[in-house]
């Protein structure tokens, strides 16, 4: 028997999960947001920020979804265009 493992979440190497492009200035103030300093969520995470109605900030913070962390990084959730 060679049977194949398939997982429920999001494979690594599904074609649909393309590289999301960044949002990266504030869409309110025009003004551009710093890099991100800490790696990008998995998907499955910014679906938990919504639901959990707290989010990580690009640097690490935690913040409001839709909110900006007092060093200026939004949510992974604006910068990544969710809402
Ligand atoms: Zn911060």
């Amino acid at each position: 028997m060679n049977q194949i493992q398939h997982s429920p979440s999001l494979a690594a190497d599904d074609p649909e999960d393309a590289p999301v492009p960044h949002v990266t200035h504030d869409p309110d103030t025009g003004l551009p947001w710093p890099d991100p300093t800490v790696p990008e969520p998995e998907f499955v995470s910014l679906a938990r920020f919504l639901f959990e109605a707290a989010a990580d900030a690009t640097d690490g913070c935690l913040v409001e979804p839709d909110g900006i962390c007092r060093h200026g990084h939004p949510s992974w959730l604006l910068r990544l265009g969710v809402i």
